[in-house]
């Protein structure tokens, strides 16, 4: 089912199929339609309502393909050499499926649930969330567990895959937050003129020099939850690695991030970009003639930042710089929550985790991109990233990549691993 967004058309034939899937398994589902008229599912399963209800969140869209680009068909749907191929499979209508299988499970047990259980597959995850999540969240709280007086809801979405092949034991993450996005410009004014007579104050030269002074990552520090990585971590990995890993969570953990930090960006993958802030040029604008000195150019900057950085002193220490070369630096847009705390739900998952083929290390994590799971997060949910799925680096990368594929027996585990999780946290 292709449901490529931009611009999303296919997510009511999955949100159907979905629907169709769970009906008649006891749940009461509705598709809900934003004001733009894209549709999401909700699907209850009643239980006691003395415990926060458990949110089980996926999203029906996808990144487009570049289909020249794949050996198959991207919306195919073939399984070849054990393999389910399609764009999907992993990000995420194959994490939505097992949401749903583990919940049909459920449902078929002849005792009520301790606790009320909801699907929701939604609308409009990978062009931000607005017509999906972040809309239900804000308009429809109470279709996915936001109940005055009672509380908030436990989630869980998506975030991790299992790695296999990089340390001896797969490592499975369970993400308790997210870098969150800051989108800001900056402005340069100079004087405008002709390029055989060069005006001292170029908009230009003045930008590049901002550009060149703020962009790239900020100083390496570790906020607690990688602390705590990097301590399993230590406690899994032999060798010079495993030392390093010690270093990193040792009273002077700061200190040996800096200094390991060029490494841990090239050869860490993710870990190096969550130990610290980024600022990253993204777009820019300016002249219109190849021989007239333009009297403005502007710059646009997608920044990330750890989960208990100040945005708002940032964008001060940012202005500050600007003010200096008379640069006006504006924010356009700002997303984020604080990490989650621990949960006995976190425990839930660390347990079945570690009970996957081959042993996996179960390790708090955060993730340098954004997911719906924010939305949820600024509202006051405990929110966990979890796909009990483990991956070689190989399969990992088709993740928005080519070639996008699950293997089919770890999707069958994973099935019975989500199924093991909802049935342990609603009994
Ligand atoms: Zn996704």
């Amino acid at each position: 089912m292709p449901s490529v967004n931009p611009p999303g058309d296919g997510e009511g034939a999955v949100a159907e199929l979905l629907r169709d899937r769970l009906d008649g398994s006891g749940l009461g589902t509705q598709i809900l339609s934003s004001p733009a008229g894209r549709p999401s599912l909700v699907a209850r399963l009643p239980g006691r309502p003395a415990r926060p209800p458990l949110v089980l969140l996926s999203h029906t869209d996808v990144v487009p393909v570049e289909g020249g680009r794949w050996r198959r068909d991207p919306f195919g749907g073939e399984i070849i050499a054990g393999e389910l191929w399609g764009r999907g499979t992993l990000d995420m209508k194959g994490v939505a499926v097992m949401h749903a299988e583990a919940v049909v499970a459920l449902a078929s047990r002849d005792r009520e649930p301790d606790r009320e259980v909801i699907v929701v597959a939604v609308a409009d995850e990978e062009a931000g969330g607005g017509e999906g999540a972040g809309w239900l969240v804000a308009d429809h709280g109470d279709q996915v567990g936001f109940t005055d007086g009672r509380p908030q809801p436990e989630v869980l979405g998506e975030g991790g895959f299992g790695l296999s092949g990089i340390v001896a034991r797969p490592l499975m993450p369970i993400v308790v937050g997210e870098k969150a996005p800051l989108r800001f410009r900056a402005r340069a004014t100079g004087t405008p003129g002709h390029g055989s007579l060069p005006p001292e104050r170029q908009a230009i030269r003045e930008l590049a020099r901002f550009v060149e002074k703020v962009s790239g990552p900020r100083r390496a520090r570790l906020h607690p939850v990688m602390r705590e990585q990097f301590a399993a971590l230590a406690g899994t990995v032999e060798g010079i690695q495993g030392r390093l890993f010690g270093l990193l969570s040792g009273p002077n953990g700061h200190l040996a991030a800096r200094a390991l930090a060029p490494q841990l960006r090239s050869r860490a993958g993710a870990i190096g970009h969550l130990i610290s802030d980024t600022i990253t040029p993204t777009e820019i604008h300016g002249g219109y003639k190849n021989n007239v000195v333009p009297g403005e150019a502007e710059v646009s900057f997608d920044a990330r930042l750890l989960p208990d950085t100040d945005a708002d002193a940032l964008l001060r220490e940012l202005g500050r710089i600007g003010r200096r070369r008379d640069i006006e630096v504006e924010e356009i847009w700002r997303s984020g929550a604080p990490a989650s705390p621990r949960s006995s739900l976190f425990d839930v998952l660390a347990a079945v985790s570690s009970r996957l083929p081959g042993n996996p290390v179960p390790v708090a994590s955060l993730t340098p991109g954004a997911t719906d799971l924010r939305f949820f997060r600024a509202r006051g949910s405990t929110a966990y990233g979890w796909v009990p799925l483990v991956l070689s680096p190989e399969l990992l990368a088709t993740f928005h990549g080519d070639d996008e594929r699950i293997p089919v027996d770890g999707f069958a585990t994973a099935v019975s691993a989500m199924t093991e999780v909802v049935t342990a946290a609603a009994s």
